[in-house]
């Protein structure tokens, strides 16, 4: 058994060329819900909608009856534009870019853990932080993957307009698709502004999503083994 924790650091490992053709696809859910089965018409941000968007914000602020002229407003179109365009970046990255290299034949069969990876996302329906830790577990079926590429799969998903349901799910089917292991197991913890600024206004509440896959699913010793795993406290420092 291999148990890491992660604070949300990563190196940065250069990436180039595809390398998991030869992974079978599981069967995913659609990246997205759509409309009446429609595919969502995603493009790749141009840089002349940069503009459009710093118009937008500035309508944004005299909606909100600011003055978008006065001195402390002037740049923030811009950096608002800047930052929500950082905090979407995992729409331009892809699963097989991020992987490419790492994945290794260890013959390792036992579970691997990491826990405790910090996410930041925005929720789709208001574009508003949610905010916590992720727990990802698999049991290879001899391939394993670089363990920081497991925090980078959250941090790519996590970056885009998401729910977090949605978002487990999805870790789930990426580690699932690259390593075909014979199992994964996925929870997340988060707490919604959506929910604590807004709206109920519940501050301190968290919402928990787990997603199993294969023997977690299945097997109920192996899915306990997990949860106790998530359950304790380690210090370290
Ligand atoms: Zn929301």
């Amino acid at each position: 058994m291999s148990i890491a924790s992660s604070n949300g650091s990563y190196h940065s490992d250069s990436s180039s060329t595809p390398d998991v053709t030869a992974a079978s696809r599981v069967e995913t859910r659609p990246d997205r819900n759509t409309q009446n089965g429609r595919e969502p018409n995603i493009q790749p941000p141009s840089e002349e909608l940069k503009d459009d968007m710093v118009d937008a914000v500035r309508t944004l602020l005299l909606g909100v009856g600011e003055d978008p002229e006065r001195e402390g407003l002037l740049k923030t179109p811009k950096r608002v534009a800047e930052a929500m365009r950082f905090l979407t970046g995992g729409y331009n990255q892809s699963l097989e870019e991020l992987v490419n290299g790492a994945i290794f034949d260890e013959g390792h069969n036992e579970m691997v853990l990491v826990r405790d990876i910090n996410f930041f996302s925005l929720c789709e329906h208001h574009m508003l932080p949610f905010v916590g830790k992720a727990h990802v577990a698999y049991i290879p079926n001899q391939k394993v993957v670089g363990l920081s590429k497991l925090a980078r799969v959250v941090e790519m998903y996590a970056r885009r307009l998401q729910v977090q349901e949605r978002l487990t799910r999805q870790i789930a089917e990426a580690v699932q698709t690259i390593l075909e292991p014979k199992g994964v197991a996925v929870v997340m913890e988060g707490t919604h502004m959506c929910m604590v600024m807004r709206g109920v206004q519940k501050p301190g509440s968290w919402t928990v999503t787990s997603a199993m896959v294969g023997v977690f699913q299945e097997d109920q010793k192996t899915r306990e083994e997990f949860l106790n795993l998530i359950r304790h406290q380690p210090s370290f420092f």
